[in-house]
């Protein structure tokens, strides 16, 4: 049986549109777009033309594009090139909340030199703005604050902090990673300085990503090599993959109010379904400011990897708001910082939309999850005598 997909915020299927957009670039057209001779150099223009419609999607200017090869190469490219052109500046804004590809680097740079403070979020995951605004000095170099957060889905005010920054002149980075493509962007309308993106949770394969740097931003590469990406980002152009993120942008542009629409009735008829039939349910995140494709349930006295276990044994993939690292559970860094009790944080269950979600794969997951979560109830040494299964 072909999976319910669940699990779209890790990874999305690449689109049949975008595949054959990039295959004639493994076969016959395999040039180096900086080659002298029209065999290579015409796929200048295809890369041209892909780097119109990745602006396109987020009211961008072309030239105001960089190719990448991932959105943890962009966050990294955008937060280090920041620092370098703010050599006196020392201090680091993030959130509590952030991807690893940010609180990583953020943790990486504050044991060298730099101090970090990390803005904390409320118990339905929204930041804290006004420890924000007290946090910016004029020491800070660069503020990183995601638009749309991987686990919960919930949406940050980018538009807001970036005008904060600009008015303190702080250069402002967001991780858009999780919002380009399912909501409208457009930074015509606002103050954001560099923004990241990936293609594969867009529906272009994984291993290509592009970072949006305003005109007349201060600047420097983090690849230093040949004069690619107008000497931004060296490296031969990964020219099949530039294709395919253009048009997956393409196509995201196209389809975004229908299926964000449509994929956001199915996440409410999800998260409806499963707060009313499963008992001791709760979700993590905000009810609305948040993304259509998202939902993260807390099934209190079990455990979210023995959720997903089950619900792979019936085909169906999603994820947990925790890893499972060297035998002991780490709870999620996010729900930690929304102060979710541990009952329903060890148990977090994400279930992440597509525009190939189909009403199947809804019904599927309704009728598997009461359950599930009963089974592991009758077995979980957390579950109290007489607790509704
Ligand atoms: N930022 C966020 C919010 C993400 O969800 C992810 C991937 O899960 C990344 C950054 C990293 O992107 P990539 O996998 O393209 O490196």
């Amino acid at each position: 049986m072909t999976p319910a997909y669940l699990d779209n915020n890790a990874t999305t299927a690449v689109a049949p549109e975008v595949l054959d957009a990039m295959l004639p670039f493994f076969k016959e057209r395999y040039g180096n777009a900086s080659s002298m001779h029209s065999f290579g150099g015409d796929c200048a223009q295809d890369v041209a033309a892909a780097r119109e419609k990745v602006a396109a999607l987020i009211g961008a200017s072309p030239d105001e594009i960089i190719f990448t090869s991932c959105g943890t190469e962009s966050d990294g490219t955008a937060i280090r090139a920041a620092l370098q052109v703010n050599l006196g500046k020392r201090h680091i804004v993030t959130s509590r909340v952030e991807h690893p590809a940010v609180r990583a680097l953020c943790a990486w740079l504050g044991e060298r030199g730099y101090r970090v403070t990390e803005v904390g979020v409320d118990s339905e995951g929204l930041l804290d703005m006004a420890e924000l605004e007290s946090a910016l000095t004029p020491d800070t170099a660069v503020v990183s604050i995601m638009w749309a957060n991987n686990e919960t889905g919930v949406l940050f005010p980018v538009e807001r902090i970036a005008e904060m920054c600009r008015e303190r002149g702080i250069l402002f980075h967001t991780d858009a990673v999780q919002a380009v493509g399912k909501i409208p962007i457009d930074m015509r309308k606002s103050a954001v300085d560099m923004l990241s993106l990936s293609g594969h949770k867009l529906h272009a394969p994984k291993g290509i990503g592009a970072l949006f740097v305003r005109k007349g931003t201060p600047f420097e590469p983090l690849m230093i090599g040949g004069h690619q990406e107008r000497g931004r980002r060296a490296g031969t152009e990964n020219i099949a993959f530039i294709v395919g993120v253009g048009k997956a942008c393409e196509l995201a542009a196209a389809t975004m109010d229908k299926e964000g629409t449509r994929v956001k009735a199915l996440r409410d008829r999800l998260e409806g379904g499963l707060l009313k039939t499963v008992p001791e349910s709760r979700r993590n995140g905000h009810k609305t400011q948040r993304l259509p494709n998202t939902t993260n349930i807390g099934f209190r006295y079990v455990e979210g990897e023995a959720i997903l276990l089950l619900l792979d044994r019936e085909g169906i993939c999603a994820s947990s708001g925790s890893a499972c690292t060297s035998g002991s559970l780490q709870p999620s860094h996010v729900l930690s910082a929304m102060g979710v009790p541990m009952d329903y944080k060890q148990s977090a269950t994400r279930f992440s939309l597509s525009r190939y979600t189909t009403d199947t794969d809804i019904d599927r997951t309704l009728k598997a999850m009461p359950r599930i979560v009963k089974r592991l109830r009758q077995i979980s040494p957390f579950t109290p005598a007489g607790a509704a299964p």
